[in-house]
């Protein structure tokens, strides 16, 4: 390293920090000002240039810039400053970021890997500097948070992924690898953007699309061996169930939508019924949206039931309800219903609307993953109220904008009862004089640390049981416990 590359390094430059030893032995001198600068001090200063940003993509941009410059410094801020910075470095800001990627772009993040790259994906993976690498986030961007398809755009979500597996789960940030799979995108306002930064043209399906994912899977396992974690983030649903049914018998992988999504949930109720009282099968679910979220959580609140209750994990999946786009899932459609919600149509009359179904299924959570803003309503609030004395209603959808419902919303609306928890996080409420502090239920609580698990034991497969270990984890958390049970004045 000369010095002048030594201070364009992220990975090595301390920038004002570098003391008069490092300044001498790296042929730093006359390369920086001659003070020396202490990490806390510099931590202060960006701490407060963030600060001064109002607009949060400025704050995001402000972020990334540091990361690029100096990535001890990043991680420094990002750990002693979690609860400010989450929401910049992820959602919700993150997303904004992702739909306006291309006029923001600096310097490349990550690893692309195009439809223009077939058949020379090794060749690419070999071009990422890093050799030793233990955990990759990869989306399609098919399905970016609930804002839909940003095709190639969608690499600030590997990236702040990532991000979070540094900061929260301690793997070094040179072992963590973001890609983005670009088959083009079916955003037009993408594609006719002038400034959009991926292939021009409709997304590739079939068999075009899944000999490009073989061809990654594989590349991956023989560049990295199979002890390398990938994490599919952010695909559509009609390729991420196919995707990770085919994958997890034979590499190291989970989908983060599905099963991460699923164990913080449970941890989340489990926490909750803590203050409701009984256990998991005296309960019934339902689930506003019916994907990866939705069912992913399903199903591993059926396991758990039926581990708990010693009865079956069909008798357990009784206890659970869907409501997709059609309406409340039940028999009559078996049919015309996708494999992985089949499991969950029971015996009722259809029923369209949300307010409808919590009549007529009386429920005691009630939890929105179909990323529809604003889809629980006043009289949907009222009726969980009229039905349980402490309703568990959980807004998962992401960003703040598809919120089923406000943090302030859920405790006006059930005067005080609900025990309500968000994707995107919520600032404390005030309500009749006492303060309600909203639990955040997002994944970012199980990836950091199940993924540092897995890659710690030398894990070869994730199993359901590791997931329903982080879930039953988490749940013994005793902050998840008192911010799920809100009255805090
Ligand atoms: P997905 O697989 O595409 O599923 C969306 C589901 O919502 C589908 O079942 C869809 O119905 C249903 N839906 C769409 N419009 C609807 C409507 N008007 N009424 C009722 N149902 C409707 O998406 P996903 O991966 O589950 O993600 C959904 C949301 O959850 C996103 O906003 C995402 O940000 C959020 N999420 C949050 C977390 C977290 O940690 N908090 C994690 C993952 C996802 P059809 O099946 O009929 O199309
Ligand atoms: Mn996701």
């Amino acid at each position: 390293f000369s010095g002048h590359s030594l201070l364009r390094d992220p990975r090595h430059n301390k920038g004002l920090s570098f003391t008069e030893k490092e300044r001498d032995a790296h042929y730093l001198r006359g390369l920086l000002p001659p003070v020396v600068l202490s990490q806390e001090l510099q931590e202060k200063r960006l701490l407060q240039n963030v600060r001064q940003f109002e607009v949060p993509l400025q704050r995001y941009m402000a972020l990334m810039d540091l990361q690029e410059r100096n990535e001890r410094l990043f991680y420094k801020l990002l750990v002693d400053h979690v609860e400010e910075l989450l929401p910049v470095v992820y959602t919700p800001t993150v997303g904004e970021a992702c739909q306006k990627y291309g006029s923001i772009f600096r310097r490349p993040q990550g690893l692309y890997i195009s439809l223009k790259e077939k058949g020379r994906i090794l060749e690419v993976l070999r071009n990422w500097p890093e050799k030793s690498i233990q955990v990759i986030v990869v989306t399609d961007g098919e399905r970016i948070l609930g804002l839909g398809d940003l095709g190639c755009q969608g690499m600030g979500i590997p990236v702040g992924k990532l991000a979070l597996y540094s900061a929260l789960g301690g793997v070094r940030p040179s072992a963590c690898l973001p890609i983005t799979i670009d088959v083009g995108t079916n955003n037009e306002d993408l594609l006719k953007d002038e400034f959009y930064i991926g292939l021009r043209q409709k997304r590739a399906t079939g068999q075009e699309y899944s000999e490009l994912l073989d061809e990654f899977m594989s590349a991956v396992r023989q560049n990295y061996g199979q002890k390398v974690l990938v994490q599919f983030e952010d695909f559509a649903n009609h390729n991420a169930f196919a995707l990770l049914e085919k994958y997890r018998e034979i590499h190291l992988v989970f989908n983060d939508d599905i099963q991460g999504t699923a164990a913080v949930v449970l941890a989340g109720l489990i926490a909750a019924l803590k203050s409701v009282g009984g256990s998991l099968g005296d309960h019934t679910f339902l689930f506003f949206g019916a994907g990866e979220a939705g069912t992913g959580i399903a199903e591993l609140v059926a396991l758990a039931i039926s581990r708990q209750s010693k009865i079956s994990i069909d008798e357990a999946r009784n206890k659970i309800w869907l409501v997709d786009s059609k309406g409340l899932v039940v028999r009559s459609r078996e049919e015309t219903l996708q494999p992985f919600k089949k499991r969950y149509a029971h015996e009722h009359e259809p029923i369209k609307d949300l307010l409808g179904v919590v009549q007529a299924i009386r429920p005691t959570a009630l939890i929105g993953s179909a990323g529809v803003a604003r889809s629980f309503t006043k009289e949907v609030v009222e009726a969980m109220s009229s039905i349980n004395k402490r309703p568990i209603i959980l807004a998962l959808s992401n960003p703040t904008s598809q919120s089923e419902c406000t943090a302030e919303q859920a405790y006006s609306w059930s005067q005080g009862h609900a025990i309500f928890g968000s994707g995107s996080p919520f600032d404390p409420v005030k309500y009749n004089n006492k303060v309600f502090v909203p639990a955040q239920a997002n994944n970012a609580y199980i990836f950091p640390g199940l993924g540092l698990g897995v890659v710690i034991s030398g894990a070869i497969r994730v199993t359901d049981e590791m997931v329903l270990a982080a879930a039953e984890g988490l749940a013994e958390q005793a902050w998840l416990v008192i911010s799920l049970a809100p009255k805090i004045s």
